[in-house]
């Protein structure tokens, strides 16, 4: 179930992957007196994955099966759940059901386990615990006198309802950040998970009015004329440090860094000459190698460049402003 609606998966490919026949997962026949123990046997055997017969066996034992051992062999054997049938016996235990993946973010592999124990009065009650390989959090502990398959699936479904959830917040929350200071909606598409009607109504919902249309202007000689290049510098140089310096991924880094900048030309009484989707554009020139960072050779501060400018020639635009400057300083320019 996990595989299927997880990584939409057709059920023929999950039992396939998972191994698992798929006719036992589709048909639960009632004239199989053996139903109930090749089912808990294979469910043994997913979990217990270099478990032999007798180990099984024994598990089942405690679990309050009374057939001999005979019996768990021959449903074993039926169930084709042999370790090392045909293989050399060089080593032990060489094969595994399933092939075992190594997990690098939460959420990439859970585990299942079954225990079973008895209380002071003798009842026997058995526990599914499922954790996360990655993070190790205990994400289910289910108790119950009998945990079946459909147990199982229950309780994968609720963990996994309540984690897309969380997720899908994260990135609501993300989106109406964004919107509020004041992304286009490319942006908002390319750096949120959520389909493009869902982003359209949060954004009529949170600007008030309709997303403007059409492409993205910019190019990257915006950046790097005059005063556009003072401002992108300035946002540059906030964004590269609070990506070293701080946890924050690169979206709430072009985030935060914008603010910060915002607030940085308020004081200096000018008006912010970079929006949030142009911070965005800039971030994205950078990481491809198309813009630049270039020191300049008499203040030392780090610009915005082409990639092709040369920096032993380089000066910036606050040491050496164009000729035509001297109107716009008086109109509130950075200098
Ligand atoms: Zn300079």
């Amino acid at each position: 179930m996990y595989l299927m609606s997880h990584h939409r998966l057709s059920q023929r490919r999950a039992c396939a992957l998972l191994r698992h026949p798929r006719s036992s997962h589709r048909d639960r026949s009632v004239k199989d007196p053996q139903l109930a123990l090749r089912q808990r046997m294979r469910e043994i055997a997913q979990v217990r994955d270099r478990y032999g017969y007798r180990r099984i066996h024994v598990l089942l034992r405690r679990e309050g099966w009374k057939h001999s051992r005979g019996k768990t062999y021959r449903v074993y054997t039926e169930e084709r759940l042999q370790l090392r049938s045909k293989l050399p016996k060089r080593r032990k235990m060489v094969v595994q059901r399933h092939q075992r993946m190594q997990p690098a973010a939460p959420d990439d592999a859970w585990t299942m386990d079954f225990v079973a124990d008895q209380l002071a009065n003798g009842t026997w009650f058995r526990a599914l615990t499922v954790v996360d390989v990655f993070t190790r959090e205990a994400l289910a502990i289910e108790i119950g006198q009998r945990l079946k398959g459909e147990d199982v699936v229950a309780t994968l479904d609720r963990i996994m309802s309540t984690r897309s959830v969380l997720e899908d917040t994260r990135q609501v929350q993300r989106a109406v950040e964004l919107i509020r200071l004041g992304a286009r909606l490319q942006m908002l598409q390319a750096e949120t998970a959520l389909p493009y009607e869902r982003l359209l109504r949060l954004y009529k919902e949170v600007a008030g009015r309709s997303p403007s249309k059409g492409q993205l202007p910019f190019s990257t000689d915006w950046f790097t004329s005059w005063q556009p290049n003072i401002h992108a510098s300035l946002f540059f140089n906030i964004y590269s440090y609070l990506l070293k310096a701080s946890p924050l991924d690169e979206i709430e880094a072009i985030a935060k860094a914008w603010q910060l900048y915002g607030a940085e030309v308020s004081t200096l009484g000018v008006e912010p000459l970079l929006s949030i989707t142009r911070a965005w554009r800039l971030v994205r020139f950078v990481d491809a190698g198309m813009l630049t960072t270039i020191r300049c050779t008499r203040c030392s501060g780090h610009f915005i460049g082409h990639a092709y400018e040369l920096e032993r020639d380089y000066v910036c635009g606050l040491c050496e402003p164009p000729a035509r400057a001297g109107r716009a300083r008086r109109a509130g320019a950075i200098h």
